[in-house]
C-alpha cells in the first residue's frame, strides 16, 4: 500500500522498507513534546503524541488518502498497530482505560462506510489490549470544510460539536483519544473538554500524523 511492491511472508499492508522509511516525528512519547505543547493552556492532558510527519506529498499523505477516500480501512489498522507497538515499548499499555476514536458525523461515516479513526484505534487496541469505545461521544454537527477559516473561527465552530452520551461510563476513566491528522488541535481540544466536563480522570491524545 506504500510503494506498490510485493509483500513477503510476515509483512502485511506495508513492506518492511516502507515501514522503515516512514517519516517519524521522533518526539518523546512520555514527556513534553511539540504535540503536547499545542494544548498548553487549552486542555489539561496527560500524554500527547503524533507518530508521523504529514506533508502534502509523500507516503503519509498517500496512506491517509487510501484510508479515507479509497476504501482501505486495513491501512488504518496497520498504522494503528505500529502506533500501538510504540505505546507498548514506552510502557504506556497500562495507562489507559478506554481508547476513543474521534467521531465522524453520521452522514460522513455512512458515505465513507467506516470511521478511519475507529480503524486506527482498533490497531492500537490489538497491541495494548485496551478496549475501543466508539459510542461514548458523538459529533452533533457536520462541520463544513475548516481549511479556509481562522483559528478563532474554527474554535467557535467546534466548541459545540461534540456530545458525550454515556456519562456514567466516562467518570474516572483514563481516556486515549485517537485521530488521523492533527493540525491546530481544535477538534481534539473541544472533544477532550467534553470528556473532562463529564468527569473523566485523564485525557491523552495520539494521532497518526502531524500536519506541518
Ligand atoms: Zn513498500
Amino acid at each position: 500500500m506504500g510503494c506498490s511492491g510485493a509483500l513477503v511472508k510476515g509483512e502485511e499492508i506495508l513492506c518492511t522498507g516502507c515501514i522503515l522509511s516512514l517519516p517519524r516525528t521522533n518526539y518523546p512519547l512520555k514527556e513534553e513534546n511539540p504535540i503536547k505543547d499545542k494544548f498548553t493552556g487549552r486542555l489539561a492532558i496527560k500524554y500527547a503524541w503524533a507518530y508521523l510527519k504529514f506533508r502534502k506529498t509523500g507516503v503519509v499523505q498517500h496512506l491517509l488518502h487510501q484510508l479515507k477516500y479509497n476504501n482501505h480501512p486495513e491501512v488504518g489498522i496497520r498504522l494503528g498497530k505500529l502506533m500501538g507497538k510504540e505505546l507498548f515499548v514506552n510502557g504506556l499499555n497500562e495507562q489507559f482505560d478506554e481508547i476513543v476514536p474521534m467521531p465522524l458525523h453520521q452522514q460522513r461515516e455512512r458515505k465513507r462506510g467506516y470511521n478511519q479513526s475507529v480503524k486506527i484505534a482498533e490497531g492500537i487496541s490489538e497491541q495494548i489490549g485496551v478496549n475501543v469505545s466508539s459510542n461514548m461521544v458523538f459529533r452533533k454537527t457536520n462541520t463544513a470544510t475548516q481549511t479556509k477559516k481562522s483559528r478563532a473561527e474554527r474554535w467557535e465552530n467546534v466548541a459545540e460539536v461534540f456530545e458525550v452520551r454515556d456519562e456514567p461510563s466516562v467518570r474516572g476513566k483514563r481516556i486515549l483519544l485517537v485521530d488521523d491528522v492533527i493540525t491546530t488541535g481544535a477538534s481534539l481540544e473541544a472533544c477532550g473538554q467534553q470528556f473532562l466536563n463529564c468527569g473523566c480522570a485523564e485525557i491523552s491524545i495520539v494521532c497518526v500524523a502531524e500536519a506541518q
